[in-house]
């Protein structure tokens, strides 16, 4: 028998004194075992966390983007060990595992760059008041201290990128927990960080179990949490710590909206095959993955076959397979639980045009129309490879079906009128909108984030860095 994977504790690998399983949600298989901290050990790290966290945010700039920029070289060198290590532990087909990786690496990136041009400093005079006069304003930001960075299953690398690189770049400790299901590479994350010479304390990754985590959240030393996903979870901690700087990174619907002008075959064509790829891809397990198209009546005949055959095409199966498109939710359960909301919608009026059926852990790619106002799926982030189809008459009633949802996170909208795209703009109510494509783009560095139910606060490297410190200004006077 192999020994389980060890976690990070204040930069040292560690062994708890119980395990866990990871298994793959394709075959069942084991991928590994890992070790579990102990109290003790959770709390030696927090304490080194808190106790580095002066030194960590005076450290240079060139010392954060060196250590930064090493774990952007060896995440690239490693990309094929770990995109396969991803691929088995959370059950996404290999093809995008590699993408994930690679997006990893642009996080990384995008720190080292943001490390060395971050706290500039600014100047302000005040002399234009009299009262100020002789007076002059520094401005700094400061890491608000350590931050607890917790990450979900489904991008379980570039999730966890997005925590650490970010509080690296601004020399705040970081404490990465990532999720039950996927924690081996943020494991591997640490195995990287270890290469560098970043101070003791300043990083652990801490596979602790669920039901520990609320004293984790409360531990004061520990002020900022940024937390991406499921909107339960995500609530009951910023309401637990209404004190702390909480970020949210939850659920979503979204939305593709196909509007009047996209009318040609070619364009048709696009948004069928974006909206078919984007609804399915790591099997619909993405806060941005399109759940509802909402199409102009005019081209609604038009579209809806063309998504149904991409639909249809995609390929479902083993995620090891680099032909793969579409493999297992991440458990039998999740899978069993879209099936009863299938069910259930179908039961109440919808038409299922494609899909609609299980084997095991894996959903086949489902397109509805017709989908009852109540039904579950209408109301709920379907987190699944299935679609709904609906008709609008006219441009503000997509947009207005779009916001009526409790998330906002992000919305694609197939135009080529740039006014109707900046209506779009002003009209929904999103982080993100999307112009000619769906919502399921995002650049890591962008802002990136909801309103509603899907969360608050954002992400993308340069935002997480201003969210990790808050501006102290310095006043100087008699000059
Ligand atoms: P989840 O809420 O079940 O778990 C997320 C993390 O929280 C895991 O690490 C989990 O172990 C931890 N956790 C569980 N209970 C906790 C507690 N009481 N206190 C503190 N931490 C706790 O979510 P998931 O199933 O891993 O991820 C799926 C969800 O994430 C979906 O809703 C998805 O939309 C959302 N998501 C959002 C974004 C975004 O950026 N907006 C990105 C990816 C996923």
């Amino acid at each position: 028998m192999t020994s389980p994977h060890a976690f990070w504790l204040a930069g040292r690998q560690a062994a708890g004194d119980t395990t866990f399983d990871v298994t793959n949600p394709w075959d069942g298989r084991l991928v590994g075992t890992v070790a579990v901290p102990t109290e003790e050990q959770v709390e030696e790290a927090v304490a080194a966390a808190h106790a580095v966290r002066e030194e960590f945010a005076a450290s240079p700039a060139h010392v954060r983007a060196a250590a930064l920029d090493h774990v952007a070289r060896r995440l690239l060198e490693r990309t094929e060990e770990i995109a396969q290590l991803i691929s088995a532990e959370n059950g996404k087909p290999v093809k995008w595992a590699r993408g994930e990786v690679g997006r990893a690496v642009s996080v990384f990136r995008f720190a080292t760059e943001e490390a060395r041009r971050f706290n500039g400093g600014d100047a302000q005079r005040l002399d234009t008041d009299a009262g100020g006069t002789g007076r002059l304003a520094l401005t700094r930001r400061f890491p608000r201290g350590a931050v607890l960075g917790i990450a979900p299953f489904n991008f379980p690398l570039n999730l966890s990128a997005h925590k650490v690189a970010p509080a690296i770049a601004v020399g705040a400790p970081i404490i990465l927990k990532p999720a039950p299901a996927t924690p081996l590479s943020s494991l591997i994350l640490g195995e990287l960080l270890a290469e560098t010479d970043l101070p003791v304390g300043s990083w652990s990754v801490l596979t602790v179990p669920n039901d520990r985590m609320p004293a984790l959240v409360q531990d004061e030393r520990l002020p900022v949490i940024s937390f991406t996903g499921s909107g339960p979870v995500g609530f009951s901690i910023l309401e637990s710590v209404p004190r702390k700087h909480v970020t949210l990174e939850l659920g979503g619907n979204g939305a593709a909206v196909v509007l009047g002008d996209y009318a040609s075959d070619a364009d048709l064509d696009w948004a069928a095959s974006r909206i078919a790829t984007f609804g399915n891809y790591q099997a619909g397990q993405s806060c941005i993955s399109v759940q509802r198209v909402i199409a102009d009546a005019s081209l609604y005949e038009r579209l809806v076959p063309k998504i149904v055959a991409a639909v249809e095409s995609q390929v479902t199966g083993d995620p090891s397979d680099p032909a793969t498109d579409v493999g297992p939710l991440v458990s039998e359960a999740a899978a069993q639980r879209l099936e009863s909301w299938v069910d259930e919608a179908v039961k109440g009026g919808a038409t299922l045009l494609t899909g609609g059926t299980r084997d095991g852990a894996t959903y086949a790619p489902t397109v509805l129309a017709d989908l009852p106002e109540d039904a579950t799926l209408s109301c709920e982030e379907a987190f699944g490879p299935v679609l709904s189809v609906q008709r609008a008459d006219s441009e503000e009633a997509a947009f207005a079906a779009v916001n009526d949802s409790k998330y906002g996170l992000q919305a694609g909208v197939f135009t080529h009128d740039l006014q109707a795209a900046f209506r779009a703009h002003r009209a929904l109510e999103v982080g993100g909108v999307i112009i000619g494509d769906v919502p399921s783009y995002r650049a890591d560095q962008m802002p990136y984030g909801g309103v509603k139910e899907s969360g608050v606060g954002r992400e993308g490297v340069a935002y997480a860095m201003d969210d990790y410190t808050y501006e102290r200004v310095m006043v100087l006077t008699g000059l």
